[in-house]
């Protein structure tokens, strides 16, 4: 079987990788001159089952009327954005009761839990480096209520697929003594030991060189213009300079996948939502050592602190306003002012470095779940929608769509992951 998956970024080259290894004829191909330039490129670079709960959590919609407007808002709205966010925002909300969000929870969990697991095997297959790291992660509270709230939250997660440590204060500078300087903020904290880090575009390309390696054909700088179909079955993928004809395609072009696959009659909700990356790598000559070992985790601003090497990765925030990469200075900001909070006695030496300041657009299904399998005509699938957990379940999604793209019984329920219940 011939397969034309659409879109180099995390899912999918991790698409394409697994329909190789199964033995399929794959080809790769992305408008861009590489892999990882979407919403791959500078992400917060975390393998987080610990953050599998949408970002729909009941009562969404009152923080989103309350924070508009605000640039320090950990999840911002453009008024701008309202038009074309109207049926995707419906969607939005109605995921939002306590049943459904909790239902989506654990679909993301047990994907991602799948997805950690077939990263150690990937590890074994294609001994690249990507900076991994696989410490876990630590959620940071400096409040008791938000604790107690967070440490509930975990409560209620399949305790055979997430395991959670609660730390008290001087664990919690046991873990990470690099904190010492915030102590008196920090109420406690969540370890999850099971989270992983590193840096998703080194991944990303190595990966699709694995790919390439075993076979996959990579067309770079060709972009997908529409998907033929005829006698109710896909027949080729049309670019601006030749059709490439296929037995089944993947659509997995992130944010932008609605806009191929309403060409074939399919209506997907997934938007775009922008967050954002600074990168501090320390000049050669300074010998300080890095100041954390493992990613922190700011709950309540979507936002980390992740280690990568000798750099320092801080990266989240929300904020709907369309298909727009431009920086923002201010959101940039509130990036900077948690590096400051979290680390005040390094900030200014890590600023004064490289800094290198990134912009993406997650690509955010209406109720937080991804969308994989297949949609439309015959052999089409789309693997797209996968928010901000684009990491955390690629290689999952990637093994998810392949058994799919194969008609063969995957492990986890395909209903769960279905496009067609937005049908
Ligand atoms: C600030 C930020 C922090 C994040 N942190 C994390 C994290 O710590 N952990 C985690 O798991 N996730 C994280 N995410 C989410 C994760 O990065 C995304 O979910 C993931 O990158 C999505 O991958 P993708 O392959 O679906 O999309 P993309 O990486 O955007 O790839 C889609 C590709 O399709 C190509 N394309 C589009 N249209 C066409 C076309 N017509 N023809 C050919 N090619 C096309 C694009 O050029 C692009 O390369 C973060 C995201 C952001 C923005």
């Amino acid at each position: 079987m011939h397969v034309v998956v659409v879109g180099a970024g995390l899912i999918g080259v991790a698409s394409a990788y697994h329909l190789r290894v199964r033995g399929h004829e794959v080809t790769l191909i992305e408008r861009a001159g590489g892999p990882a330039t979407g919403a791959s490129h500078a992400n917060g670079g975390m393998l987080t089952p610990s953050m599998a709960d949408p970002w729909n959590a009941p009562g969404v919609w009152r923080d989103l009327l309350r924070w508009i407007g605000r640039a320090d808002a950990p999840m911002l709205l453009r008024p701008r954005a309202l038009p074309a966010l109207a049926g995707w925002g419906l969607r939005f909300i109605r995921a939002s009761s306590p049943a459904r969000y909790h239902d989506n929870t654990l679909r993301n969990l047990r994907l991602a839990a799948d997805s950690v697991a077939g990263m150690a095997r990937l590890r074994a297959q294609e001994p690249f480096d990507y900076l991994a790291d696989l410490g876990g992660t630590l959620k940071l509270y400096g409040e008791a209520r938000a604790f107690e709230a967070g440490l509930r939250k975990a409560g209620t997660l399949a305790p055979e697929l997430i395991t959670v440590r609660p730390l008290d204060r001087p664990q919690v500078l046991d873990l990470v003594p690099a904190l010492a300087d915030v102590a008196h903020r920090i109420v406690g904290g969540l370890h999850f030991p099971k989270d992983e880090s590193g840096d998703a575009r080194l991944f990303t390309e190595r990966l699709c060189a694995a790919a390439e390696r075993r076979g996959v054909r990579l067309r770079f700088g060709c972009e997908a213009r529409a998907i033929d179909a005829g006698g109710g079955r896909v027949q080729a993928v049309r670019t601006a300079r030749e059709r490439i004809p296929a037995d089944a395609i993947v659509v997995a072009t992130g944010c932008h996948a609605p806009f191929l696959l309403r060409g074939c009659g399919v209506k997907l909700p997934i938007a775009p939502v922008k967050g954002y990356s600074i990168t501090c790598t320390p000049a050669a000559d300074d010998a300080t050592p890095a100041p954390l070992a493992l990613p922190i985790v700011d709950d309540a601003l979507h936002a980390a602190l992740t280690p990568l090497g000798a750099s320092l990765r801080i990266a989240g925030t929300a904020e709907f306003t369309g298909f727009d990469t431009r920086l923002d200075a201010a959101r940039l900001g509130n990036l900077r002012g948690l590096l400051s909070a979290v680390l005040p006695a390094h900030a200014a030496r890590l600023l004064s470095g490289s800094v290198t300041s990134w912009a993406g657009l997650r690509p955010m299904s209406a109720d937080g779940v991804p969308c994989i399998g297949p949609c439309g005509p015959r052999g089409l699938f789309v693997n797209a929608g996968h928010g901000h957990l684009g990491w955390t379940l690629a290689d999952g999604s990637g093994r998810l769509l392949a058994d799919l793209v194969e008609g063969v019984r995957p492990a986890l329920e395909p209903r769960d992951y279905a496009p067609q219940r937005f049908a």
